[in-house]
């Protein structure tokens, strides 16, 4: 997966949330997992590469060619790696996703902003084996061998190939079970990180002042509609995330409210910048505050109908999800998926959400009034996004790591 020129000049001409913050006086610091380069632009302070991650750099360099051109050769090989990154980890321990450290160089009543990326519920999960085993024990999961699905898939699909050798499984063939329970310790996994950043903010008596706001980027599709691990299609289970507020202002707002409306991840920078009073007209946002939501103050927003989702990875497709609704087409004549070799749905597809949550049932032929209608406001959602021109005089942009960068999405599974 490269980043065309175009998106890089884009990226770089366009002021980003971190660079506000920055310009603002405020100390601004990405902690965790590295993000992609154009991602760093107003931080002052950013987590340096990890030891594994390094190693697996001299891995692909050193075995990818050998570890492709022979499949018994490969195992032994992927093998070792995974023993070698087991020893790396160990020693190294988790400090890079831990906040502590950071905490402890804040000056009394320093204003800062930092990001921590976790990647524990991305392929490859990473959880506590014992974890793993007592969900596989405790849940009904369903599933099969992977090395049968990768059979049934036919030609060696790139995906299926990937993910089986991704699991850290002694003989690589954990069924889909097993993979399933690692995804769920996995999400444990987070969870008790973000709950020991709660107690080091606790701890300091930081977490009342603090804004604290958990999201993730995508869902994740376990085997739901023929995609394995990953999170491409428009279906729920990867465009619908989870999303949790703590604000500071404790007296404002009533823990555990759960707000049932649209939000996006567009919502958070205008979010944070009128948490942090350097006011949400600082930049030219797609999203809104989601202050009055926060504090119970209906009237300060404005319901959304239906939100417009896209991809253009695997499969360019685009989405409407309604409350009742999820409308979706394929943008592309070929609806094979470039990563599965099959089809996860058909060029025109709508669910009735209320019936049939899992969209399973395609209903778009029986419903033609439907469709014309939640097709008008797709257009008119797409002709509501403005086109942000890269500027002209800007030369072209390159990165000194977007091999390693390179490297180390393929190591994540994307291609
Ligand atoms: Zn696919």
């Amino acid at each position: 997966m490269r980043v065309t020129d175009e998106e890089k000049k884009r990226a770089e001409s366009v002021t980003q949330f971190p660079e506000i913050l920055q310009q603002a006086g405020i100390r601004t610091i990405h902690k965790g997992r590295h993000m992609g380069r154009w991602h760093y632009n107003g931080f002052d302070e950013v987590t340096t590469l990890q030891p594994h991650s390094q190693f697996w750099k001299l891995y692909e360099k050193y075995f990818r060619g050998l570890r492709n051109r022979n499949k018994a050769l490969g195992k032994i090989l992927d093998g070792m790696y995974w023993y070698t990154k087991k020893v790396i980890t160990a020693l190294e321990g988790e400090s890079p996703d831990d906040l502590a450290e950071l905490l402890d160089t804040l000056r009394p009543d320093e204003q800062f902003y930092s990001t921590l990326h976790l990647m524990d519920t991305h392929m490859p999960y990473s959880a506590n084996e014992d974890v793993a085993a007592e969900y596989l024990q405790r849940f009904d999961y369903d599933g099969i061998k992977m090395e049968k699905l990768i059979e049934q898939q036919g030609d060696g699909p790139w995906l299926l190939d990937q993910r089986a050798n991704l699991i850290e499984d002694d003989n690589n063939t954990p069924t889909i079970e097993e993979v399933k329970a690692w995804y769920d310790a996995s999400v444990t996994h987070a969870d008790e990180k973000i709950g020991r950043l709660i107690k080091e903010l606790k701890e300091r008596g930081m977490y009342d002042d603090t804004l604290l706001i958990v999201l993730s980027d995508h869902g994740e599709s376990l085997d739901e509609h023929g995609i394995f691990f990953d999170h491409h299609g428009l279906y729920d289970q990867t465009v619908q995330i989870p999303l949790v507020v703590k604000p500071p202002h404790r007296e404002k707002f009533d823990p555990g409210t759960t707000v049932k409306t649209f939000t996006q991840i567009t919502d958070v920078a205008p979010t944070v910048l009128d948490y942090m009073n350097v006011g949400a007209e600082a930049g030219n946002f797609d999203g809104a505050t989601l202050r009055p939501l926060i504090e119970g103050d209906d009237d300060g927003w404005t319901e959304r109908e239906a939100i417009l989702v896209e991809e253009a990875h695997t499969q360019r497709r685009r989405a409407l999800r309604t409350y009742e609704h999820k409308y979706i087409q394929s943008l592309e004549d070929d609806l094979e998926c470039r990563y599965c070799n099959v089809v996860h749905g058909a060029e025109e597809e709508l669910y009735d959400l209320a019936e049939d949550p899992e969209e399973l049932k395609n209903i778009v032929d029986e419903n033609l009034e439907a469709r014309e209608e939640l097709s008008e406001i797709t257009e008119a959602l797409v002709a509501s996004y403005e086109l942000r021109e890269a500027t002209d005089d800007q030369s072209d942009v390159t990165y000194e790591d977007e091999d390693i960068v390179a490297d180390r999405l393929e190591a994540l599974g994307y291609k």
